[in-house]
């Protein structure tokens, strides 16, 4: 998928909106004001507008300053401290101006603050202008991780993605899967039938990968020039092997004209597979720097094929 293609499949959804205030009164107020625009989740104390963050994933959270045990502003501290929910647009709804506390809640990363009592006109108003700055800003974040060329992941997210899927690895002891892949002969593409042709080759090759790397939490990017790497969580070493073999066989089987190739008439890739089931002492390139040894000896042994191993570690040594 294309950046324009991208775009335009960004439907416009309902925005979730989280109203967190200890007097229901309050919350109703607000419910009765904003539920026909928007989806609207409630919470009556600070732990557990943060729990429910972390659950449902708001676009918003209108919050109360004044609660007991974790006021609004400990709140947003902690909403904006975890990668999780720091992008969560927050309002304050504050009893009456307080030109201090409105510093220090800008400070600590509020969108806007409203006063009570509630005027509906501005409230509802000032909730849209918000919701809009965010879906814009999540739009520039999500497009920031794309490659512009192949449309797929680009390398910053794949750094993002791989540590998260590191530690559920370790947490779930399940084993984890990366596969690295390299276009054969790719230079010699590009001499011979040129770069524009080179760059729909590549995304081409790329739109079949993501094709065939299809489980909503896999993930596939491109690594670098003409290599793709992909990661696979709760996977062995027998499900990526097989999951490789598939985009080899998919790659040759575009027929993507290739005469200066050494392997065949057509664009081939070669695979390495590495497996491993994550410790927390063990450094996550160690499954890269696998995958790429496998690489290479797919390469050497002919191309256009797959390679694999799992990294056994002893005593927090790989061997
Ligand atoms: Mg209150």
């Amino acid at each position: 998928m294309f950046i324009d293609e991208y775009i335009s499949s960004v439907a416009p959804v309902k925005g979730k909106i989280l109203i967190v205030d200890d007097q229901v009164v309050n919350i109703k107020i607000l419910h009765q004001l904003l539920q026909n625009d928007y989806d609207i989740y409630m919470a009556r104390d600070g732990h557990q507008a943060i729990d429910m963050c972390k659950k449902i994933n708001p676009d918003m959270v209108l919050l109360d300053i004044e609660m007991p045990i974790l006021n609004g502003f400990d709140v947003c501290a902690h909403l904006k401290n975890d990668p999780a929910t720091q992008d969560i647009a927050v309002i304050f709804i504050s009893g009456h101006f307080d030109e201090e506390k409105e510093v220090k809640g800008f400070n600590l990363g509020a969108v806007d603050f409203i006063h009570k009592p509630i005027n509906p006109v501005i409230t509802k108003a000032r909730v849209k202008n918000q919701l809009m700055l965010k879906s814009q800003s999540d739009l520039l974040r999500s497009i920031a991780l794309l490659d512009g060329l192949t449309g797929v992941a680009n390398r910053r997210k794949f750094e993002q993605v791989l540590p998260v899927s590191w530690l559920q690895g370790c947490r779930e002891q399940q084993p984890l899967t990366i596969i690295l892949l390299d276009i054969d002969f790719f230079k010699l593409f590009n001499d011979t039938y040129g770069h524009t042709e080179g760059d729909a080759c590549l995304r081409k090759v790329a739109q079949k990968i993501q094709d065939t790397v299809n489980r909503p939490y896999d993930l596939v990017a491109r690594f670098g020039g003409e290599e793709f790497i992909c990661i696979l969580p709760n996977t062995d070493l027998t499900g990526g092997t097989y999951v490789a073999q598939q985009i080899v066989d998919s790659i040759i089987s575009l027929k993507i004209a290739h005469k200066t190739s050494q392997v065949s008439s057509f664009v081939t890739i070669s695979a390495g597979v590495s497996t491993i089931v994550p410790t927390r002492d063990i450094p996550e390139k160690r499954l890269i720097e696998a995958a790429d040894k496998q690489l290479y000896l797919a390469k050497e042994r002919g191309r256009n094929r797959v390679l694999g191993a799992q990294v056994v570690i002893k005593d927090s040594v790989i061997v």
